[in-house]
């Protein structure tokens, strides 16, 4: 899987219509602005501290960072842009969207500030490990074609996601700061095969065409959030989108944009929809937010 993934978005942007996905910035500009609207609040309430730095991990074609730090320094947030990414490609994307960021290879090269963080669809894109019986199930060749080495219940874990969370728990409790994961997953470790590979929008065999097709799996945040406590960060409730969207005011925004704007009522509406409503992204996408000893909880978790 992180094979494959490496691969997979070092040769493509696979973003949008002509992709294989689209993702919840990509939806609407609604998305990172409340995003922002979060981190601001949190910045604004910890005293405005202007050593805090922006950091974004996975930040795709830069739209929701381009967003969210539009809202920021709109707050009065002049702080720096560290992005965490490991494809030449979206780097370029992301270049142009956000000019003067810094990027980097890994979490570990981040420097030591208090952090406004954001990761959407990040988690999912890490590897993950299965295993029946307490034995690791694996991929191997049988007739020349790729399969599964055994068959039975299964328990995924991650150990790449645990050590993602636990490495921003530890920045959190150092230097303070917050941080906000969206994914799509349960809140409650449980059994079952979530790996999944979809391509031109559809889903796919997961062992098919290696590489040009994008892997994930549902995030299991209690993992993550344990991951991170242990570290020494706080760790929020894990709520839906839709009602984390929500209780941000995504209607109000929505209300004040067609208002600026009536041509774009209806598509703005279809875009609420799409982000909020429970057969869309609402119920199935989650978001969980930790924030350091000494800053404020980030607003929608209630
Ligand atoms: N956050 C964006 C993109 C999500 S796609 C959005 O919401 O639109 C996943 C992103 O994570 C891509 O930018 C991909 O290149 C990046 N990524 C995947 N694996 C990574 C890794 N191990 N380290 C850093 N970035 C990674």
């Amino acid at each position: 899987m992180e094979a494959c993934n490496a691969y997979y978005y070092a040769t493509r942007d696979p973003l949008g219509r002509d992709g294989d996905f689209t993702t919840a910035p990509e939806i609407s500009q609604m998305f990172g602005e409340l995003v922002g609207a979060c981190l601001a609040d949190c910045w604004k309430r910890a005293g405005a501290p202007g050593e805090a730095i922006y950091v974004e991990l996975g930040p795709g074609r830069g739209t929701l960072a381009a967003d969210a730090l539009r809202v920021l320094r709109g707050a009065g947030f002049d702080g720096a842009v560290h992005l965490v990414e490991t494809s030449p490609v979206l780097r370029q994307a992301q270049a142009e969207a956000v000019p003067g960021a810094t990027w980097h290879e890994s979490l570990a090269d981040i420097p030591a500030a208090p952090l406004l963080l954001v990761a959407n669809e990040f988690f999912d894109a890490l590897p993950i490990r299965q295993d029946i019986d307490g034995i690791e199930r694996c991929v191997i060749e049988s007739d020349n074609q790729l399969a599964f080495d055994r068959d039975g219940e299964i328990l995924e874990s991650s150990p790449a996601r645990e050590a993602s969370a636990a490495a921003i728990g530890t920045c959190l409790d150092h230097c303070g700061g917050v941080a906000i994961f969206i994914d799509y997953g349960h809140d409650r470790t449980s059994p079952g095969d979530t790996l999944q590979a979809v391509r031109g929008h559809e889903y796919a065999d997961v062992l098919a065409n290696p590489g040009e097709q994008d892997l994930t799996s549902h995030v299991d945040f209690e993992a993550i959030a344990d991951a991170a406590a242990d570290a020494g960060a706080l760790v929020s409730t894990t709520v839906t989108q839709g009602h984390w969207l929500n209780q941000l005011g995504i209607g109000a925004r929505a209300a004040a944009l067609a208002g600026k704007n009536p041509s774009r009522a209806e598509e703005l509406a279809a875009a609420v929809h799409r982000l909020t409503g429970r057969e869309e992204m609402g119920e199935l996408f989650k978001v969980m937010a930790l924030h350091g000893p000494n800053w404020p909880q980030p607003v929608g978790f209630k």
